[in-house]
């Protein structure tokens, strides 16, 4: 009896345990530091075409659970463009960057064509340090946003050489052709690169985690020669990447960072109306908005943000569908002009309860970070 007596004890006791470790995944893993009166760093994460019904599915994918319900704040914001009401994620990318509504496949610039400084560009201005984590190519229009000004989104080799007139940090993505076999001219940017003493690393030299991050020196990591794989056939960087990012990014300056992480390819399973390849994508970006938030938490001066540019497919949960057993249907292979949540945490999360432009998500951060005047009226000299 007294067997029977331990061994039942043993039981309850692993079952109150099992049951407060779910609990502790969903709540709070550490006591929160108090949240200091202005955010040192901010961070955006933005999930490519990830609307209500990819972040619903990932959850009901995944036992009812998705590290995005720890955050306090959420608002939405309207994602259209300046000249169609469903935008592209050229133009949802520079609402973001720049503060202003511009034209599908603009990059950087503001609807008559002006270049518009980024939040990148301001941050480094103000002596912050930046960076840019995608599972895209870094040339993909919503990282090139950020950092580059270019009429039309597919100028790729004119992005990358826009990049090195940059001062961005760190920069962690695809694309190593564009950089060293262009094929408009016969310039090597990766030399380029190293020779203004950047630390450059690639899939091909070094594991991501098998180099030393050096901070006393701008670092590319090029994680494929075009576009890095899906999650579905391996890729699983993101978020190994992106806690790395932030410890060499609070290491730069003094003065915090920036950094921008991209789950670029949640869109591209929505264009491929893929509904469980869409959730994998998601559960990823969601293991990395996990990563962010738990650093926010240990400092109290991070503002995290996470939003998507747009909803891609028009994707439906469908009647029948079950916990952990859904099916999808798609109305579109392109996007769509659903209002996007956005969720906050950190100094100045308050800022984004409610429902507004996606531009005004730019005048949020721009506002929480202190920075003066109207994001619209920063506009970049000619020939920038
Ligand atoms: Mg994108
Ligand atoms: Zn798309």
């Amino acid at each position: 009896m007294k067997g029977i007596g331990a061994f039942s004890l043993l039981l309850s006791t692993l079952f109150f345990f099992s049951c407060q470790s779910t609990q502790r995944v969903l709540q709070a893993p550490v006591p929160a530091a108090p949240l200091a009166d202005k955010p040192h760093n901010v961070v955006l994460l933005i999930g490519d075409g990830m609307g209500l019904t990819q972040i619903s599915a990932a959850m009901y994918s995944n036992n009812n659970q998705l590290f995005l319900e720890q955050f306090p704040v959420v608002g939405l914001h309207k994602s259209y463009a300046n000249d169609e009401l469903i935008t592209d994620s050229a133009a949802g990318a520079t609402a973001f960057a720049c503060g202003v509504k511009t034209y599908n496949g603009a990059i950087g610039l503001a609807a008559d064509g002006t270049p518009c400084k980024t939040i990148v560009e301001e941050s480094e201005a103000n002596g912050l340090a930046t960076g840019l984590v995608v599972t895209s190519t870094i040339v993909h229009a919503t990282p090139a946003a950020f950092v580059a000004h270019a009429k039309m989104r597919e100028l790729y080799e004119e992005i990358a050489a826009d990049i090195l007139d940059t001062e961005v940090d760190l920069l962690i993505g695809g694309g190593k052709q564009y950089f060293d076999r262009r094929e408009e001219d016969s310039r090597n940017l990766v030399d380029e690169l190293r020779r203004r003493n950047y630390q450059v690393q690639s899939y091909d030299q070094a594991d991501i985690n098998g180099f030393k991050w050096d901070p006393t020196r701008n670092l590319v990591y090029f994680t494929a020669d075009k576009q890095p794989l899906p999650v579905s056939a391996g890729r699983d960087y993101l978020a190994f990447a992106t806690r790395q990012s932030l410890h060499y990014l609070e290491k730069r300056s003094e003065k915090g960072f920036f950094l921008m992480v991209e789950g670029s390819q949640i869109d591209w399973m929505g264009h491929a109306n893929d509904g469980k390849a869409a959730v994998k994508e998601v559960l990823d970006f969601d293991r990395t908005v996990q990563v962010v938030l738990q650093y926010a938490r240990e400092r109290g001066n991070t503002l995290v943000i996470v939003t998507a540019d747009h909803e891609t497919g028009g994707m439906a949960i469908m009647p029948g569908s079950k916990m952990n057993k859904l099916e999808f249907e798609f109305t579109t292979n392109g996007h769509t002009a659903t209002l996007i949540p956005v969720f906050a945490y950190g100094p100045g999360a308050e800022l984004f309860a409610g429902i507004y432009e996606n531009t005004a998500i730019n005048q949020k951060i721009r506002q929480a970070l202190g920075f003066s005047g109207a994001s619209a009226a920063v506009k970049l000299s000619a020939g920038k």
